[in-house]
C-alpha cells in the first residue's frame, strides 16, 4: 500500500517549488504511484486502463518484468557516462537497432531524448550537403530546444525563438487541408517552397509519418514519396521522426515511414525506444554520419549502459510478445470500433491513425468542423472517473490520442470504446 503524500499534497508543492508552466491534464489530476503493463493505479489503489502510455513511451507495458530486470542489472554492475570506455550495453544495443532499419541505415548515435535526436539529426544535415534551409510541416511538434522548436510549427509550443532556415510546408492532413487526401498536391507545396524560398539547394526535409502532438494526423497518400523526390533533387537529406510512430506502434510496420515505401536519409528516435526510460537515437548512413568526425561530438549520458539495456530489452520484448502484430490486431479492431461510434455520435468528426496511434476529433458542427474543445476535456474526465486515461492533442485541443502500451488487450478496447460510448451519452 502507498503511504506517500496526497495529491492535494503533491500538487501544493508543486504549485510552490516547480515550474508554473507545468500542466496536467485533467480537472482534478491523478497521482499515479504504480504501473503494472496496461494498468495504473492511484494513491487509493484504484486501476486505471492506461491509453495514453505516458504519451506513447510505454511500448512493452509499464514496468515490464523482463525491461525493469534488464535495468535493474546493469545498474547493479555499473552505470557510467557513455562516451569513455568500453561497455557491451551500447555496442549490442546499436546493432539489434541497425538490424531494424531498411537500407544502409547502419550507424546509431544515442542522445537523451527526442528533441536533442532531432537537434542532432538537422545538424548532420546541414553540415552533411553544406545548406541551411530545412523544411518541416505545419502542425508537426519535433522538440523544444533552438533548432527543433524552430522546426515544431504549432504557435501554442513555440516560444521567442530565433528561427533561421527553416521553412514550413502546407499540411498534407487529408481532414482538414485544402487539397484533402491527394498527397501529390501538397507535395507541389514543398517544390514550390525550394524553388521560391531557398537558393535550390535544401539540407533536408523533415516530418513524422504520423503527426502526434498535432492530434494524430496521418499524411495524406502519395505525399511522402512525390515530397523526397523533390528534396533528393534540391541535394537534400530525408529525415523521418519516428519519436512517436516507431517501435511498432502503427502495427502494419515496424517504422512508420515504411508504411509509405520511402527509405530516409536519417531516422530519430525515442518515447518507446526505452519503454519510458531517458533515450533517444540517431539512425543514419555511414557516409552521412562522416560529418561528425569533423570536430568532436560529446554527450555525457547519450547511450549509457542502463538506458541502452532498457532500449535491448524492448526491442527483444517487442519480438518475444510479438507486439507488433498485437498492435495491428488489437489497434484495428479498436479503430473500427472507434469508427462505429462515430456513426452513433455527431459530435465524432473523424476517427484516423494506425495501429496503436489512434485519433478521435471531436467537432461540434461536422461541415464547419468546428473543434469541441470543452466537450472533448469534459468526456476526457468523465472517461477517468470510469478508469480509462486517455490522451489529448491536436492544435485546438480536441483530438483524443490512444496511444495505449503495445500489449493492450481486445478485451482493454471493448471497455475502452463501452466507458466512450457511456461518456458521450451523458453529454
Ligand atoms: N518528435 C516527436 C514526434 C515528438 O512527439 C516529441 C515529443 N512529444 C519529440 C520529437 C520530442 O521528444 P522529447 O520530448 O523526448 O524531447
Amino acid at each position: 500500500p502507498y503511504d506517500g503524500p496526497s495529491a492535494d499534497e503533491i500538487l501544493a508543492k508543486r504549485k510552490t517549488f516547480l515550474s508554473p508552466s507545468l500542466f496536467h491534464l485533467y480537472s482534478k489530476p491523478l497521482n499515479v504511484v504504480d504501473g503494472k503493463m496496461q494498468y495504473l493505479f492511484d494513491e487509493n489503489g484504484r486501476r486505471y486502463l492506461d491509453a495514453f502510455g505516458g504519451i506513447a513511451t510505454v511500448c512493452c507495458g509499464h514496468c515490464h518484468p523482463y525491461v525493469v530486470d534488464s535495468i535493474v542489472n546493469q545498474i547493479k554492475r555499473i552505470q557510467h557516462s557513455t562516451v569513455l570506455y568500453l561497455n557491451h550495453a551500447i555496442a549490442d544495443f546499436a546493432e539489434a537497432l541497425a538490424s531494424k532499419m531498411p537500407g544502409n541505415l547502419k550507424v546509431v548515435f544515442f542522445t537523451n531524448s527526442g528533441t536533442e535526436a532531432n537537434e542532432l539529426a538537422i545538424m548532420m544535415a546541414r553540415l552533411y550537403t553544406g545548406c541551411n534551409d530545412i523544411i518541416s510541416l505545419r502542425n508537426a511538434y519535433h522538440g523544444n530546444a533552438a533548432g527543433t522548436m524552430g522546426a515544431t510549427a504549432q504557435s501554442n509550443w513555440k516560444f521567442n525563438v530565433v528561427q533561421t532556415g527553416v521553412h514550413h510546408a502546407l499540411n498534407p492532413d487529408p481532414y482538414r487541408g485544402v487539397f484533402g487526401a491527394d498527397g501529390e498536391m501538397y507535395a507541389k507545396d514543398v517544390q514550390d517552397l525550394i524553388d521560391f524560398g531557398t537558393s535550390g539547394h535544401v539540407a533536408g526535409f523533415l516530418s513524422e509519418s504520423i503527426q502526434g502532438v498535432g492530434g494524430i494526423i496521418e499524411l495524406a497518400p502519395g505525399y511522402l514519396p512525390a515530397v523526397y523526390k523533390s528534396i533528393k533533387k534540391a541535394g537534400g537529406l530525408c529525415i523521418a521522426d519516428e519519436v512517436q510512430a516507431g517501435f511498432a506502434r502503427t502495427g502494419s510496420h515496424f517504422w512508420g515511414f515504411e508504411a509509405h515505401g520511402v527509405v530516409p536519409d536519417i531516422v530519430t528516435m525515442a518515447k518507446g525506444i526505452g519503454n519510458g526510460i531517458p533515450l533517444g537515437a540517431v539512425v543514419t548512413t555511414p557516409e552521412i554520419a562522416e560529418v561528425l568526425t569533423r570536430r568532436n561530438y560529446f554527450n555525457t549520458f547519450g547511450g549509457n549502459p542502463v538506458c541502452t539495456a532498457a532500449g535491448h530489452a524492448v526491442l527483444k520484448v517487442i519480438q518475444k510478445d510479438k507486439l507488433q502484430n498485437n498492435a495491428h490486431v488489437v489497434g484495428s479492431y479498436l479503430k473500427e470500433k472507434l469508427t462505429a461510434l462515430k456513426d452513433k455520435y455527431g459530435i465524432i468528426g473523424d476517427v484516423r491513425g494506425r495501429g496503436f496511434l489512434l485519433g478521435v476529433e471531436f467537432v461540434t458542427d461536422r461541415q464547419l468542423k468546428t473543434p469541441a474543445k470543452t466537450e472533448t476535456l469534459y468526456i476526457m474526465d468523465k472517461m477517468k472517473e470510469m478508469g480509462v486515461l486517455v490522451g489529448k492533442g491536436g492544435f485546438y485541443g480536441n483530438v483524443f490520442r490512444i496511444t495505449p502500451p503495445l500489449c493492450f488487450t481486445k478485451e482493454d478496447a471493448d471497455y475502452l470504446v463501452d466507458v466512450m460510448d457511456y461518456s458521450l451519452s451523458k453529454m
